[in-house]
């Protein structure tokens, strides 16, 4: 075991195997891994995966960085991600049920404030959702006091990975409201009524109210989280209330 390069959380190498996949949006997957005994994590930590493949430069590994979308309570640790055509995605997208996986974490500081008078907004673009499932479904379960909003923009409606979960979870919690956002709205035959554009400040003053006082968490592609931190900074929100997750290599 190590010292992790964060907050001097301990951080640790796993032997782990994938136990199933599931598509979740279209052309999203979530995959379910063991979660090794031992292993302890925050809602809205992320981990290092390596696979390993016969194909060659594999046999050693390959890794990728991916945060962790289930609750620490659940049996299982769930990643999800946009299929592309990369070799690290044809592989994992291939990879049998049962093969072996490293995991390395977990990391990071991305996780739930401690103070429940503090309302949490969290600000998700697409595949950004990850850390904010596993933090919203822990509060839900262990009904932790936190209000909390979540904005979650994607292109279109089958874009929204999770989004049955989400609405799910606005039922079983009363301290929770979800707000999805679409985008790019073409194609859905005026079958959305819920928000359109992109998130912006009459959006946040909309459903937020108060500007000042929640905590802000933002998770996406850089361009979506430097776009959204703009917009906060605009309307006022202190850099000290902003908390971000960018998912480099989007
Ligand atoms: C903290 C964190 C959490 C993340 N969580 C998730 C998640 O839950 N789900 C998810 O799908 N993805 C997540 N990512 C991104 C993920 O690690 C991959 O980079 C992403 O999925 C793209 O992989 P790819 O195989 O499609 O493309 P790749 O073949 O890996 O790369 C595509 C392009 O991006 C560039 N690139 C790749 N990685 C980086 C990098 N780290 N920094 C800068 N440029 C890079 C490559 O050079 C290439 O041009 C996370 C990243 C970070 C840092």
């Amino acid at each position: 075991m190590q010292q992790g390069p964060l907050q001097g959380w301990m951080m640790s190498v796993y032997q782990s195997t994938l136990l199933g996949r599931t598509e979740v949006a279209e052309g999203t997957m979530a995959f379910q891994f063991e979660k090794p005994k031992d292993f302890v994590f925050k809602a809205g930590q992320y981990i290092d995966l390596t696979l390993f493949g016969s194909q060659p430069g594999l046999q050693n590994g390959m890794t990728h960085t991916f945060s962790i979308a289930s609750s620490p309570c659940d049996e299982r640790l769930l990643v999800t991600t946009r299929m592309r055509n990369t070799v690290f995605k044809r592989t994992l997208s291939a990879l049998p049920i049962g093969s072996p996986a490293r995991i390395e974490g977990p990391m990071g500081s991305f996780s739930l404030h401690n103070n429940t008078a503090k309302p949490a907004v969290f600000l998700a673009g697409g595949i950004g959702i990850a850390p904010f499932l596993s933090i919203l479904s822990y509060a839900t379960g262990q009904k932790l006091r936190h209000s909390m909003i979540l904005f979650y923009a994607n292109r279109h409606l089958e874009d929204a990975a999770f989004i049955h979960s989400l609405w799910n979870l606005e039922c079983a919690n009363p301290r929770f409201r979800f707000v999805p956002i679409l985008t790019r709205i073409a194609n859905n035959n005026g079958a959305w009524k819920g928000k359109t554009g992109h998130i912006s400040s009459e959006m946040l003053v909309a459903r937020v109210g108060r500007l000042a006082g929640p905590i802000y968490y933002i998770a996406g592609p850089p361009t979506m989280v430097a776009a959204t931190r703009r917009t906060l900074s605009e309307v006022g929100v202190d850099e000290d209330d902003i908390r971000t997750e960018e998912f480099a290599g989007y």
